[in-house]
């Protein structure tokens, strides 16, 4: 979404584009992977914008569907932009904290029968997985070993 399409958008829910609002959406649009407060805090070239800004600024653009809230079990929240067509899930090392994208989406495989079995349309669904990653599985000659 280009910053004028975040401008209307945001008006039409009654809320202005401010400067903070802006770069923390250019962050997590430019962001391989979804961010902490503080992450944001570090990238941000506003003066002045303290951590508490990014957290007013990223509770206004989740609220008017900018921005998604993403729950990896970790002391703090991270955060992404929504951008249209690209919907993703995300995978977490457990070892190293390394964080992949999995574009695939399973849950839209099994909507026909999810919506069966519920009776429910299926409007949307959140989903994080955990594992561990490539490097930081051991390496098949060790297991073998063991
Ligand atoms: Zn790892
Ligand atoms: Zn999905």
């Amino acid at each position: 979404m280009a910053a004028m399409d975040i401008a209307n958008h945001l008006r039409r829910h009654k809320k202005s584009l401010t400067r903070a609002r802006t770069e923390i959406w250019r962050i997590l649009t430019q962001s391989e992977k979804p961010l902490s407060p503080n992450e944001i805090h570090r990238r941000l070239n506003t003066p002045k914008a303290n951590l508490a800004t990014v957290y007013r600024n990223l509770r206004a653009l989740q609220d008017v569907g900018l921005v998604r809230e993403i729950d990896l079990r970790e002391a703090f929240k991270r955060y992404e932009a929504i951008l249209a067509g690209r919907h993703v899930h995300h995978i977490m090392c457990q070892v190293c904290g390394r964080i992949d994208k999995i574009r695939h989406c399973m849950i839209q495989d099994m909507a026909n029968a999810i919506q069966k079995e519920s009776g429910f349309t299926l409007e949307d669904h959140y989903l994080e997985c955990f594992g561990i990653c490539p490097s930081c599985q051991p390496h098949k000659t060790e297991a073998q070993g063991a």
